[in-house]
Formats: structure tokens, sequence, C-alpha cells
């Protein structure tokens, strides 16, 4: 039997630039960067993917992840903008449509308390907030 989905009205998000996410929080901030990111992060730096990766990037547990230096990425600027916008990473451009968040206990938990969109501005539709999930999951298993 299947059930409808505790956002199947939607959910509420619109950034709000604070910033929050670009920051960094220790242990829990990793911006993990598929392939296909990390050539076109490159690419728009006009670097080799080999230099941005020495470069930006740190190795965790096998998985590329962006350098979070301190206070924050190195890309956020002064006004909260991201330097590389058109091609950040995927998972900041999907944030917070990822599967992981969409239990209820975690969207209205930590969710919500490290991001202040949260409940704020226009609805997704429940079958948008599920495609971009989805999106973002595939992005991730691709291989190079
Ligand atoms: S924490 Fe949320 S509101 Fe703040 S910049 Fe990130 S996505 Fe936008
Ligand atoms: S790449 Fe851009 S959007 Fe992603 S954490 Fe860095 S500044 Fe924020």
């Amino acid at each position: 039997m299947s059930s409808k989905p505790w956002y199947a009205n939607g959910l509420r998000f619109e950034c709000t630039q604070c910033g929050n996410c670009c920051r960094n929080h220790g242990d829990y901030t990793f911006v993990y960067l598929a392939p296909h990111d990390v050539v076109a992060i490159a690419d728009h730096l006009k670097l080799t993917p080999q230099a941005f990766v020495a470069d930006y990037c740190k190795i965790v547990d096998g998985y590329v992840t962006l350098r979070m230096d301190e206070p924050a990425c190195r890309f956020l600027e002064a006004d909260n903008r991201c330097a590389i916008y058109p091609v950040r990473p995927k998972q900041c451009a999907t944030w917070p449509f990822w599967e992981e968040n969409l239990a209820r206990e975690t969207w209205e938990g930590p969710v919500k308390a490290c991001c202040p969109g949260i409940g704020k501005g226009p609805l997704t539709p429940a079958a948008e907030v599920e495609r971009i999930a989805a999106e973002t999951e595939a992005w991730y298993d691709e291989d190079e």
C-alpha cells in the first residue's frame, strides 16, 4: 500500500542568502564533488582537473570534496554570493531537496535549524522535490 509522503502538498524553501551553508561547521561540513563537478569547475577556473583537485579539494574516505577553509568555502564572496555560481557543485545547487533531508524529522530538525530559508517562499510541489532529489542521487552515482 502506498501512502502519500508527509510533504505531499509541497515544501517551502527560498534562500535568504545568509551564507550559512557555505561556512565551515567543523566535522560535518562536506561538499562532495562528482567527476562532472570537478571538470566543470576546473574548466571555469581555467585549471586542469588535476590542478583544481590539488589546490581546492580534500579527499575524504576516497571521495573528492571541496576543501572547506576557515571560516567558509573559498568561493563564498563578501556579499554571500558564490563565485562559481554557474558551475557550483550539484550538492550546492540542489540543497535542500536531498533524499536524506526528506524525512520529516530531518527537514523540521537539523535542516531547518541550519537553513533559515526552510519554510519560506513559494511551494515546490512534491513531484518536483522528488525529481530534484533523484537527480542529485543519480549525479553522484554516475562514475566518470
Ligand atoms: S543556509 Fe539556507 S538560506 Fe542560508 S544561504 Fe544556505 S540555502 Fe540559503
Ligand atoms: S561552492 Fe559556492 S555554493 Fe557551494 S559551498 Fe562554496 S560558496 Fe557555497
